[in-house]
């Protein structure tokens, strides 16, 4: 969903009465697209397949309730800025008070005022694609199109905590590639910032979503921050990913390791390990590592993982 096409966003709507959904439907369905759940449970599910731009929500719902589905939601930093709006028959200030706290962005009462749910609704996912629209400019590389160093930065802490706390695997690759000033000089700089683009996408395209996410570090250097993948996995992901950098064919007459363009790499894995307690030490051996790599001739992977010590 863009500025442009509010008209695609998904909304979620989220109420143990199918009637009330009903009601709901009916007001935004000319509108938008939208999907329904019959329970907090069921509304998580949905959000783990197909993010929502939006959910509306009943806050008197048996199992999970509303008010636990929103803070769930909200506590986790890849549901966290859905708005959600809860729809509800209040009985006093204490009700509205506890949607706040559980992290409501607004609130709609029933019986339903058809035009008031629709405007709210617009209103919500316009701040949205808003915001969305401005992150995009801010944490995105303009060259390459991958994240930028800028969004590493701000998000890895907060991963490798949560990851260490919930003993959750975490990797740090480190990618760079090889004699890549030599192929500038050769060949140009927009030679080299086509290449950089080439292997970006090449890389990015090999890290499942769940997995985390690949960022340019600096001039020729990328970074994978690596979730919930095991060692195997890993590993074998990084030989497609240095098998499919050197399938892209990019000419590099200047570079000792092949008649193409080639990538080394530093991995380091932690799992229910306390050795690091900075995401700083972890970087400072992936890049250790990628060190290692060149130091040995280049084009090849480091690997390392520390696992309950
Ligand atoms: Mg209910």
């Amino acid at each position: 969903m863009t500025l442009y096409d509010l008209n695609k966003a998904k909304v979620l709507i989220v109420d143990d009465q199918p009637i009330n959904i009903y009601t709901a439907f009916h007001a935004l369905k000319e509108h938008y697209e939208i999907f329904m759940a019959l329970s907090g449970r069921e509304a998580l599910a949905f959000c783990e397949k197909q993010r929502p731009d939006i959910i509306l929500c009943d806050v008197h719902m048996p199992d999970m309730n509303g008010l636990q589905l929103c803070q769930t939601l909200k506590n986790n930093a890849l549901y966290a800025d859905i708005p959600v709006i809860f729809i509800t028959a209040f009985t006093g200030p204490e009700d509205e008070i506890a949607c706040w706290e559980a992290g409501a962005n607004d609130f709609v009462r029933k019986p339903i005022n058809k035009p008031t749910l629709f405007n709210r609704v617009k209103a919500h996912l316009t701040l949205k694609a808003q915001s969305d629209l401005l992150k995009q400019y801010v944490y995105l590389d303009g060259l390459t199109e991958i994240y930028n160093r800028r969004y590493f930065d701000e998000t890895v802490n907060e991963l490798y905590r949560s990851c260490m706390a919930q003993r959750r695997a975490f990797g740090i690759v480190m990618f760079d590639i090889d004699y890549f000033k030599y192929f500038n000089d050769h060949y140009g700089h927009l030679v080299g910032d086509d290449c950089l683009k080439q292997v970006a996408k090449a890389i990015a395209r090999l890290i499942p979503s769940q997995s985390g996410y690949l960022a340019r570090y600096g001039g020729e250097e990328f970074i994978w921050v690596v979730l919930d993948m095991s060692e195997s996995e890993l590993k074998a992901r990084l030989e497609s990913m240095a098998q499919a950098v050197s399938d892209l064919h990019i000419e590099h007459e200047a570079s000792t390791c092949g008649k193409w363009v080639t990538l080394s790499a530093g991995a380091l894995t932690v799992l229910d390990s306390v050795q690091f307690h900075k995401i700083e030490d972890l970087i400072y051996e992936a890049d250790r590592l990628l060190y290692e790599a060149k130091a040995k001739g280049r084009n090849q992977v480091q690997y390392a993982s520390v696992i309950n010590q």
